[in-house]
């Protein structure tokens, strides 16, 4: 018959028990006498302290007390013992104890007189603190990162710190790109997704600038999520290890230096366009007059009669240019009307069929909603008339495809509408694209040049705006405007 285990085993004496009870505890345990000598040690102080029994027992406690603060503690622990009380943990703090080795360890001691009759003996009970420390340590140094979030989140500029190529964005650099830091993550996708067609242009300039340790502050245009164009001055500051770069939109400040030297330009260009057309008008209308005049008597002759023409021809021309060059120069003033821009712009394009000649253009409009918005019909129109006659040149001779696609957007925070217009023509050359909004210019023998510059005051007016899609085969122009214009006082 097999017995229980624990009667195989003799129970343990008590003093036994208590050695047990005192080497599974997870304080280190000394006892010393009346003299600060040391009795006893259990385990614990062993490891902590790398002695062995036999060379700590007899031994005064100083042994154990860190070099710099030995020769304080002898008084101090002779006053105590002469009047010894208990000292709970936490009543000593900042204490450091010694290894056997010289180096030290933060500890929490307490000192508990043991009320012997004959003797005075004193139990020290000493607990390690060092992983206490470290996580106080680090509970502080995440609280200080927090902190430091919390600031560089709230500051009311964009500031993005970089780290090989790994950035991280602040708050304010989200509500400037309207793209989340998850977005932005690394050097590849803040290039690729803010400057479009001429990332690595903008890359290879901040490569550069980096290795002059950036000499200068930067204004770069850049393409919001939403497909506005904004402009941010960017300043950087780096060493060898750290990198950081602080951003401000500063695109109303350009726009009003922009509008500062256009409308100067434009007052100039309308006084003198005023005189001009004043001076030339009359001239033109006589000289129309007599070419009419000339074309009855000339019937018979189809050789002269093709010069009248071709002078008739000549004069609608330059009247057309003064036309347009007044439009421009001229202040702008919008009939505001809630429209569906979809009758707009099929109106436009039946109006123009007459011009196509033998081309064979196929049209084609794409909108899942009825597209609204306030706009003033006429202008709206006007700029419709140009992109579609602008793309109709640009058709070979044997035709191609124009096609317009329009979606609701989010504008400037409000509800918005953009209109992507395409033709599959010739397209542009950098220079040709780098200069289509620029006044007079123009590839046209019979072109003024004005049509973008006009149909771009137009869009700025209705608070939106007229920009050239990516470079794709043939052309792309994209009108972005807000559905309900900010001018227009709602009804109430
Ligand atoms: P204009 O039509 O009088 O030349 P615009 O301002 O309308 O003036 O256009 C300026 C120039 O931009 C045109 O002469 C042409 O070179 C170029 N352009 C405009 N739209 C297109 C297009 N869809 N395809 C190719 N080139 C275009
Ligand atoms: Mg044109």
């Amino acid at each position: 018959m097999t017995q229980p285990p624990s009667a195989m085993k003799p129970v343990p004496q008590w003093d036994e028990r208590f050695r047990l009870l005192l080497e599974a505890s997870p304080a280190g345990i000394i006892l010393v006498d009346a003299k600060a000598r040391i009795l006893l040690i259990n385990e614990r102080i062993e490891s902590w302290f790398g002695y062995s029994r036999e060379e700590l027992v007899g031994q005064f406690i100083e042994v154990l007390v860190p070099d710099s603060v030995r020769p304080h503690h002898i008084p101090l622990r002779d006053g105590y013992l002469r009047a010894p009380t208990v000292r709970p943990i936490g009543s000593n703090r900042d204490l450091t104890a010694r290894r056997k080795d010289g180096s030290e360890f933060p500890c929490d001691i307490s000192l508990h007189p043991l009320p012997l009759p004959d003797e005075l003996q004193v139990m020290v009970h000493i607990v390690d603190i060092t992983e206490r420390r470290r996580l106080e340590a680090e509970r502080r140094q995440q609280e200080s990162h927090r902190r430091l979030r919390f600031m560089i989140d709230n500051l009311p500029a964009g500031a993005v710190y970089v780290s090989g190529p790994v950035i991280a964005a602040n708050r304010a650099t989200e509500a400037i790109t309207g793209y989340t830091r998850q977005e932005l993550h690394t050097l590849e996708s803040w290039f690729g997704q803010l400057f479009g067609e001429r990332a690595a242009e903008v890359q290879a300039q901040y490569e550069a600038d980096r290795i002059l340790h950036f000499p200068k502050t930067r204004t770069l245009e850049i393409i919001r999520k939403d497909k506005q164009r904004r402009w941010i001055e960017l300043a950087a500051y780096g060493d060898d290890q750290h990198e950081v770069w602080l951003l401000y939109d500063v695109t109303e400040r350009i726009r009003a230096q922009d509008q500062v030297v256009q409308s100067e330009r434009l007052a100039a260009i309308g006084e003198m366009m005023t005189a001009l057309a004043h001076e030339s008008r009359n001239a033109l209308q006589r000289s129309q007059a007599c070419l009419e005049m000339l074309e009855v008597d000339l019937e018979q002759q189809p050789e002269e009669l093709d010069l009248v023409q071709r002078a008739q021809r000549a004069v609608d021309e330059l009247q057309r240019l003064y036309e347009e060059v007044r439009e421009y120069a001229a202040p702008l003033r919008l009939e505001l009307q809630s429209s569906n821009l979809r009758e707009l712009w099929r109106q436009v394009w039946a109006n123009l069929t007459p011009s196509m000649g033998t081309k064979s253009i196929t049209f084609q409009d794409d909108c899942p909603l009825v597209p609204v918005a306030d706009v003033d019909r006429h202008r709206f129109c006007q700029v419709l008339r140009n992109i579609f006659e602008n793309s109709i040149a640009a058709l070979p001779a044997t035709g191609g495809m124009i096609s317009l696609t329009s979606e609701t957007i989010s504008w400037q925070n409000l509800p918005g509408l953009q209109i992507t217009l395409r033709d599959n023509g010739s397209g542009m050359s950098p220079e040709q694209r780098a200069r289509l909004f620029e006044p007079f210019f123009t590839t046209k023998a019979r072109g003024t040049g004005l049509g973008m510059p006009i149909a771009r005051r137009i869009m700025e007016a209705h608070h939106g705006e007229i920009e050239l899609g990516p470079l794709l085969a043939g052309t792309e122009i994209v009108l972005r405007l807000p559905t309900v214009n900010p001018s227009v006082p709602t009804p109430a």
